[in-house]
């Protein structure tokens, strides 16, 4: 069995940082997101080493290593994303809703209508697991950390006999979420404008959305996170504030590396977490040099009363259930 840490979170929640600081033990390693998407140009992807992703010698090996298991496998087209079987239908059941048991339930038998599903799955499932073996491997380590966040990828993790797996849930203050969600080139990328899009510069304006599109994003990731951990033991999953690991690096990554059951001692310096995550892909920071650790809190001051108001109507609630203070608007919406 391979162990595997599972961040939890919404989107823009600080998931692929945290993944960064655990790869800063010995016994850790991370590629960032697992289930990565298809990478439309992969001839002009950075790895977080900075070479580009198909001269990376790192992943090189990854696919000679793959391929000694007899898996052909492309960084660039993993085929690690459960979400990906099947094409539309099984997209569509794998985006985050507000689900309860039941509909967990009417999800699984929906998902088993799909021939596609039931064929691929347990090829899926093996692929998943072989990565994470290989990455094992080539790195000397003994957890593998996996970014991908979202609750239905976690769910079938779980059901995964080669994998042990362990969660941490990432919180972050819904209003901070939202602004990267409505314009991740700007908030949520690679501080220099010419390494954002995976390297190569460039404006996401189909990514960009409304306060009220983004505010639902984040309550119903949240929501569906909930119920997941509702039904796990507690001894299988921590909490883990977004502003808390900014706030003490140092102390929240102790925490994390007890609850891994591994010893806080063989970790290199915070400070090192860049050199020592590798070879990430997933989020702009990545690319970033920065060695200091800031909570990203630009939300006070650039969301205006109006947006702070819509996000109120939408996921205020959850946010004050989650801790983050009062509602910035009288608290009008579901949540
Ligand atoms: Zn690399």
């Amino acid at each position: 069995m391979i162990d595997l840490a599972y961040i939890l979170a919404a989107r823009h929640s600080g998931s692929t940082l945290l993944a960064m600081l655990l790869a800063t033990h010995r016994q850790v390693c991370t590629m960032g997101e697992m289930a990565t998407a298809y990478l439309d140009d992969a001839e002009r992807y950075r790895c977080s080493c900075g070479a580009w992703i198909r001269q990376c010698r790192f992943w090189r090996s990854v696919q000679e290593a793959m391929a000694g298991r007899a898996v052909i496998f492309d960084i660039a087209a993993a085929g690690t994303d459960f979400s990906s079987i099947g094409g539309r239908y099984v997209r569509r059941l794998c985006l985050p809703l507000h689900r309860g048991p039941l509909a967990e339930r009417c999800r699984d038998a929906a998902l088993g209508l799909s021939g596609a599903w039931r064929r691929t799955l347990p090829a899926v499932q093996r692929r998943n697991a072989l990565l994470a073996e290989v990455l094992c491997e080539l790195t000397g380590s003994q957890v593998v950390v996996d970014s991908s966040k979202t609750a239905v990828r976690l769910k079938y993790l779980l059901r995964n006999p080669m994998l042990n797996v362990k969660v941490i849930h990432l919180v972050r203050d819904g209003r901070g979420a939202a602004l990267a969600t409505m314009g991740p080139d700007r908030c949520a990328d690679a501080a220099d404008p010419v390494r954002r899009q995976g390297g190569v510069g460039g404006v996401r304006a189909a990514e960009w959305r409304s306060m009220a599109q983004a505010a639902r994003q984040w309550r119903r990731s949240n929501e569906e996170a909930l119920h997941l951990l509702a039904t796990l033991r507690p001894s299988r999953w921590i909490d883990l504030r977004y502003e808390a690991l900014c706030a003490d690096p140092e102390g929240q990554r102790r925490r994390l590396f007890r609850f891994l059951a591994l010893d806080p001692a063989e970790a290199c310096p915070v400070d090192q977490f860049r050199q020592a995550a590798g070879h990430v892909i997933g989020n702009g920071m990545r690319l970033d040099t920065a060695a200091i650790i800031a909570a990203d809190h630009r939300w006070r001051s650039v969301l205006t009363s109006e947006q702070l108001a819509a996000f109120d109507a939408v996921a205020g609630r959850l946010n004050v259930r989650l801790g983050y203070g009062e509602a910035s608007a009288p608290p009008g919406g579901v949540g």
